[in-house]
């Protein structure tokens, strides 16, 4: 994939992104680009340019196919791109640099280029962005990374049942998914596999260096109230970011937000304001298809379970910890820890195991899900 971004720049283009209506536009005398960002098309100087895999919008960069752009911007530019794969000064995990052989830019100015975008951009990029890269970004390219990310931890305990915490549960089912997992072949990574305290925002920083496919953020649900409705108030429910839809979603994200900052976590906010939604738009429509289809496998894979859907099954809500990841991200209530049943399955070896079974088997539903999605591209 090509950081179209940093390319225009060094060819002197002028680029606009409009998040809402996922525009990218690149424009200057000899190339104007249009496109729609998650789909596999680019006009290009007027035609309709079919790309082998859809333009992504990542780590607040637009990206797009390497072979076709270079052809595009070859032939605007009559120039020969190459790609140098022994160029090592982009702080990426596959260093990889375009020079072309008409004007090349030293490998500083390809730095500092890319830096500058990264600098321009959301404070939630952390590295500089590469000029080029191998991988395709998440949820275009096969699953094999799953980021788990159990909540809380150390002193702040999550939500607290009668028998237990909430950062216990979603560990022990945590390392439960891990296993079965990597039985399956995927790649697992732990956001923490002990008992520490981590700030919600530095949850998905670790999920992106990582190069994550899917993020999976786990938690127990809680609510106040007498022993009647505790008993009454039940079941399992995933989440997307997304702008709630009910009342109960967001007092639902208000608590697990609220939860962390009581606890000195510096960066979260108990609610998302209208400029954060607007500010993470873009991204959030470049992987919405793909959040929405892993929710589908777990309502499904949860099916027939002890803990039974809560509603739908599924809601969004502004959670602080799926603001920065860029790939696919849910978060997971288990059940309620505040329901006396609920919470006594969830501690036990039984459940937790039947709840890792099921979660694990809807990462591998959804990978297949996505293998053929991706299958359809390619014809
Ligand atoms: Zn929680």
């Amino acid at each position: 994939m090509v950081n179209l971004d940093s390319l225009s720049k060094e060819e002197g283009l002028k680029t606009h992104l409009q998040p809402v209506e996922r525009h990218f536009k690149t424009e200057g005398k000899e190339l104007s680009c249009s496109f729609v960002l998650g789909f596999p098309y680019i006009f290009a100087n007027g035609n309709a340019v079919k790309l082998s895999t859809p333009t992504v919008f990542e780590n607040d960069v637009v990206w797009t196919p390497l072979e076709e752009t270079v052809e595009i911007f070859g032939k605007a530019f009559s120039k020969k791109y190459t790609v140098d794969t022994t160029a090592k000064l982009l702080k990426t995990d596959s260093p990889l640099a375009v020079s072309s052989s008409a004007k090349k830019p030293s490998s500083s100015s390809v730095a500092k280029s890319s830096s500058s975008v990264a600098k321009s951009s959301s404070s939630v990029a952390e590295k500089a962005a590469p000029l080029v890269r191998k991988n395709a970004p998440a949820g275009s390219r096969e699953v094999r990374n799953i980021v788990i990310d159990p909540g809380h931890g150390g002193k702040d305990p999550g939500a607290i049942g009668l028998i237990s915490n909430e950062k216990d549960i979603v560990l022990a089912v945590s390392k439960l998914l891990e296993k079965e997992l990597v039985a399956m072949g995927f790649h697992v990574k732990l956001t923490r596999s002990t008992d520490k305290f981590i700030q919600l925002s530095e949850r998905p920083q670790i999920a992106n260096k990582w190069n994550g496919d899917l993020f999976i953020s786990l938690h127990c649900n809680a609510i106040d109230g007498n022993k009647a409705r505790k008993k009454k108030t039940k079941g399992f429910r995933i989440y997307v970011l997304r702008d709630p839809e009910s009342e109960e979603d967001r007092a639902i994200a208000r608590r697990e937000n609220k939860v962390a900052k009581t606890y000195g976590d510096k960066n979260s906010k108990e609610e998302l304001s209208p400029l954060d939604w607007l500010k993470i738009q873009a991204r959030l429509e470049q992987y919405k298809q793909a959040s929405y289809t892993f929710t589908e496998k777990v309502i499904k894979a949860y099916e027939g379970g002890k803990i039974s859907k809560m509603g739908s099954g599924a809601g969004g809500a502004g959670f602080m910890v799926l603001v920065g990841a860029f790939m696919p991200a849910t978060l997971v209530e288990l059940g309620f820890i505040s329901n006396p049943e609920e919470e006594l399955y969830m501690n036990s070896e039984k459940g937790q195991k039947d709840m890792a079974k099921r979660i694990a088997k809807s990462v591998q539903e959804y990978k297949k899900a996505l293998d053929e999605y991706l299958k359809t591209l390619s014809h």
